[in-house]
């Protein structure tokens, strides 16, 4: 499957529609979902076009997980998290809606489950949790 420039993410990546960013290098660009899971919900994608782990290159990859970890790491000291939860999906079937790579960060608490998928977050409460996110980058 082509890659399609005009997917949501591409148009994040390029400053057309607004997103609340809170880290970003040379390769990769991390911000906020916008139907948080958890709360600090974080989404990481690289700067270069590709659409999932099926075409990605290893470098690609290797920029990707690195600033995951990374942000695993913010997240944990940042909101006190217990533990980080990592997903990532592949194509339609693989439970994929946006088509330009990305790993979800969702930082758990014990004993709190995650939210159903789907749902629009409080924006002021997301740009809250981002400023914090920020800060500990
Ligand atoms: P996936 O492709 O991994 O199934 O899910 C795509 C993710 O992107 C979802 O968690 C969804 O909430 C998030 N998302 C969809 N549209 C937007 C958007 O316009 N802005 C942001 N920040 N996140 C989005």
């Amino acid at each position: 499957m082509a890659y399609d420039p005009d997917n949501i993410f591409a148009k994040i990546l390029r400053g057309e529609i607004p997103s609340n960013r809170v880290f970003e290098d040379d390769e990769t660009l991390v911000f906020m979902d916008i139907m948080p899971r958890a709360d600090g919900h974080l989404l990481v994608i690289p700067k270069t076009p590709c659409r999932n782990v099926l075409d990605a290159s290893p470098e690609q990859l290797a920029a990707v997980m690195k600033t995951v970890q990374k942000m695993a790491h913010v997240v944990t000291q940042a909101l006190g998290a217990d533990g980080v939860t990592v997903q990532q999906f592949n194509e339609a079937a693989g439970g994929q809606e946006v088509f330009h790579l990305h790993f979800h960060i969702l930082p758990r608490h014990e004993g709190v489950s995650l939210r159903a998928p789907g749902q629009m977050g409080d924006m002021e409460q997301i740009a809250a949790l981002a400023e914090k996110i920020r800060a500990a980058t």
